[in-house]
């Protein structure tokens, strides 16, 4: 639940008395950070207070309990909602249980909570008049809450810590019941149900931008790949292999490169096909690289596969030294490139592969 605007003042004056000096409030309980194609939204929550040693410790390990698994289920859906095709949003939730007695600290939102008793708990947004609104406050200043957590479930967590980063709900009052908002399902975690979509997830990435965040410039790509072996002299150990990677790179100010991408075995063919067994089908993979404006040069270094051995696709892109991939702008926010591949393993077989690389220009060019 969010309650907003002028409401506020007057339902919950004893917050406001306790609430950090203003010199604080330039400062937001959340704010966002983009490295490379990676974007951290961080919820810091003073939760006051506690007040004797025992219920301190009972309280604090059921609220990281809470906490912990609301970010985790945040992060769970994220990690396959990329915002625009080319950020991966993370969410850290960090909090700290305060003493009776302890002042609110800068930079941190302030959640009075109360467990001897049920409620409705409630986060407090003074910058809209509109509780369905998503709104930056909570990056500008600590938002205070009213929280119980008797009442509150894993899914109710992610529900206002979902308000701390900015959104707004996705149900409202009419004639007394609770309905979806403006066509959103009634089953998202910010109307009645649990599920993050991909609408919660890109409103969560316009929220980083309008919070002052400069996204890097990001590009998604895609690699169609055919390799093969000759074995000079053993014609029946010859294999070849297709791959299809997808791909998404930040481009720094500085012209650097940095992303990550997967790719996928799509066929396999062996004069022999005991050639063929224990090869790798899947890579993750880590790109480095360089962009002028103009070329990029890329390389590609093997983080995760599934194979028992490496396979002839890995040892065309992955096993150094890499070669350089290159891709160049063919129209803007595109660019396409072939490199070719050719290397002589130390059994005396040598390895070709052809990469198709293209590139699309996905946010900020
Ligand atoms: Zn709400």
């Amino acid at each position: 639940m969010l309650v907003v605007g002028v409401v506020i003042a007057s339902l919950l004056p004893t917050l406001f008395t306790s609430t950090a000096p203003a010199s604080a409030a330039a400062q937001g309980g959340t704010d966002a950070a983009a490295s490379g194609t990676t974007v951290t939204i961080t919820v810091r929550l003073d939760l006051c207070c506690s007040s004797d040693d025992f219920g301190y410790e009972a309280s604090h390990a059921a609220f990281e309990q809470y906490i912990t698994k609301a970010q985790d289920a945040w992060n769970d859906a994220l990690a396959k909602l990329p915002y625009k095709r080319c950020y991966s949003i993370h969410a850290a939730f960090m909090f700290h249980l305060l003493r009776d007695g302890q002042d609110y600290e800068a930079g941190y939102h302030h959640i009075h909570f109360n467990w001897d008793f049920p409620g409705r708990t409630a986060s407090f947004d003074p910058g809209t008049q509109d509780p369905t609104e998503d709104t930056t406050t909570a990056y500008k200043q600590g938002l205070n809450g009213n929280y119980y957590p008797r009442d509150l479930s894993v899914r109710d967590w992610e529900h206002e810590i979902g308000h701390l980063m900015g959104l707004g709900d996705d149900y409202v009052e009419v004639h007394g019941h609770a309905v979806a908002h403006s066509g959103r399902p009634e089953d998202t975690l910010m109307a009645f149900g649990s599920r993050i979509d991909k609408v919660l997830a890109d409103r969560l990435g316009d929220l980083v931008a309008r919070s002052g965040v400069k996204l890097p410039q990001c590009w998604s790509g895609a690699i169609h790949s055919t390799s093969s072996a000759e074995l000079p002299g053993f014609p029946d150990t010859n294999c070849h292999e297709t791959w299809d990677t997808t791909f998404a790179v930040a481009v720094d100010p500085n012209g650097d490169v940095i992303g990550t991408g997967n790719g996928t075995r799509v066929a396999v063919g062996c004069v022999n096909p005991r050639y063929a067994q224990g090869e790798a089908t899947y890579q993750v993979f880590r790109i480095k690289g360089r962009f002028d404006g103009r070329d990029f040069t890329l390389t590609f270094a093997q983080t995760a596969t599934d194979g028992g051995t490496a396979g002839l696709f890995n040892y065309a892109l992955f096993i150094p030294p890499q070669p350089v991939l290159k891709a160049s702008v063919t129209s803007p926010g595109m660019a396409r490139g072939t490199t070719p591949v050719s290397r002589q393993l130390a059994n005396r077989s040598i390895v070709t592969a052809n990469h198709d690389v293209s590139m699309t220009c996905e946010n900020s060019c």
